[in-house]
């Protein structure tokens, strides 16, 4: 007898209270950072503190990231066995550098492997991984 599929899936948020507003605004197109209100620095992934400064969370806000970043390296994934990541294969596996400062990482699409190049210009874009759920991806900058 074989096994169950595995309907098991790994590109999936684990939202609560804390990260819902960056998912609702993955959700409308719209990438999302913090911003300490002591030290001025944005950071990203979300936390509630400053990593820099240690200001506490009443000093930290949401806002909206300009999109833009350049590219800071990638890999080139050809085998990735946890679903839905193997449909996907071959993908470029990325750290991109925010025009906010903070280094993301993300996935590059519409690119192909052999095109990338560090420090070229990027644009976010939002990939459907469910109904109602969007993930931060990059592409090639369209617009100067
Ligand atoms: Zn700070």
């Amino acid at each position: 007898m074989n096994p169950p599929p595995d309907t098991a899936r790994y590109d999936l948020p684990e939202t609560d209270e804390f990260t819902r507003p960056y998912w609702d605004a993955a959700a409308e197109g719209r990438l999302l950072l913090r911003r300490c209100a002591d030290c001025g620095r944005a950071h990203h992934y979300p936390r509630e503190f400053c990593p820099f400064c240690w200001a506490g969370e009443d000093r930290v806000t949401w806002e909206t990231a300009s999109g833009r970043a350049t590219l800071y390296t990638w890999s080139v994934i050809h085998r990735n066995d946890l679903p839905p990541f193997g449909t996907r294969v071959p993908y470029a596996a990325a750290v991109v550098d925010l025009a906010e400062g903070p280094r993301m990482m993300t996935e590059v699409v519409d690119c192909e492997p052999a095109d990338l190049r560090i420090g070229m210009r990027l644009e976010v874009t939002f990939r459907e991984a469910a109904d109602g759920v969007a993930v931060a991806v990059f592409r090639p900058a369209r617009t100067a």
